[in-house]
């Protein structure tokens, strides 16, 4: 039989995201429902260790859900990377009579979840958080949704002013590791072609097609490159090759940068948050730990968190064809 967990921490940690506010009021909802105390941990692992904690109720996480960003704010800890951090962070979590926490953020937040586990057996569930979807064991992390609609919307804008001055455009967006965000606007953006950190295309090849674009009679041209492309050049170096390999397109370039992590979530993040919430305290009640919650064939499963601190998150490979279609 478990042990009878009495209050729960919440936290967010590393870079935010859309949904880390609807994830916090599910959180602070699913204890109100089941009689458990609920504080709000601000700034991630460094009010952790500062002990900056804040009682929360149902009414304390009103009128967020439509919210960007954290309003428990978020931090990257230098300190927690030490032992002694984490036995400073111990000690308050102790001191305030927290007995388990639900940490939102990417697979780092996760393995400094999982250390403080090994070292304290202290209950803890994680909750994806990062426009990335780069963390395995979910098909989506919270923000990755809203994300690809802020940039499609943003594309479509550029496509706009690229068509009338038959421009060529290389738009970056973030993905260092995966191009799930590259691929997928890309698609939905109607890209001549995607530039991916799995697949080096070639600079030949792109150039191949961008010709072959403006023979069929295209007007504009817009390339998505995600920031860790695998042909290894950033858009300005891309730019600038192609503008000395073809004179007849004039090239612009446009970083989307911080702005793809900002706004109000997509009704998907929003719901998708609330599942995950209500799934991670529901398994501290149940004595669960050390797992990342995480939705798989449209079910909230969890996983263990050295599987998806470990595991690659995995383009689906049938887009690449799509999109190779889609741009002839
Ligand atoms: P993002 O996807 O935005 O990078 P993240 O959760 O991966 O989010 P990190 O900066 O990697 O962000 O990690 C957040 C915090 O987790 C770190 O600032 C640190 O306090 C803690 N952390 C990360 N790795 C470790 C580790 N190996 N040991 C202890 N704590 C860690």
């Amino acid at each position: 039989m478990a042990k009878t967990i009495k209050k729960i921490g919440v936290m967010t940690s590393g870079g935010d995201s859309p949904g880390m506010n609807a994830a916090i009021r599910s959180v602070v909802r699913a204890c109100a429902y089941h009689n458990i105390e609920c504080f709000g941990i601000y700034r991630g692992y460094e009010g952790m260790i500062e002990g900056d904690f804040v009682k929360m109720d149902a009414r304390s996480v009103k009128g967020i859900i439509n919210k960007g960003g954290t309003i428990l704010k978020s931090a990257r800890s230098k300190e927690f990377r030490t032992k002694e951090g984490r036995e400073k962070a111990h000690q308050q979590l102790v001191k305030a009579g927290i007995e388990a926490f639900v940490v939102i953020g990417g697979d780092g937040s996760f393995t400094g979840a999982m250390i403080f586990n090994q070292e304290f057996n202290f209950p803890v569930m994680g909750i994806p958080g990062t426009i990335d979807n780069d963390i395995f064991g979910t098909t989506h992390t919270l923000g990755y949704d809203t994300a690809l609609n802020t940039v499609v919307e943003v594309i479509d804008k550029i496509r706009d002013t690229a068509s009338s001055h038959n421009r060529l455009f290389f738009v970056e967006v973030m993905g260092r590791d995966v191009g799930h965000i590259a691929l997928n606007v890309g698609i939905g953006a109607g890209a001549e072609e995607i530039l991916i950190p799995e697949e080096d295309l070639g600079l030949e090849r792109l150039l191949e097609s961008l010709r072959r674009s403006k023979k069929s009679g295209k007007s504009s041209s817009i390339v998505v490159v995600a920031e860790g492309d695998k042909i290894g050049k950033n858009v300005f170096e891309l730019k600038d090759y192609v503008e000395e390999n073809m004179t007849e397109y004039e090239v612009r370039v446009s970083v989307l940068g911080h702005m793809q992590r900002g706004g109000a979530p997509s009704c998907f993040d929003r719901v998708l948050a609330s599942r995950m919430g209500v799934k991670a305290v529901e398994s501290l009640i149940d004595g669960h730990s050390n797992f990342m919650v995480g939705l798989k064939n449209d079910v909230i499963d969890v996983t263990p968190f050295d599987q998806a601190v470990k595991g690659k998150s995995k383009i689906n490979t049938e887009l690449l064809r799509v999109s190779d279609i889609m741009s002839i």
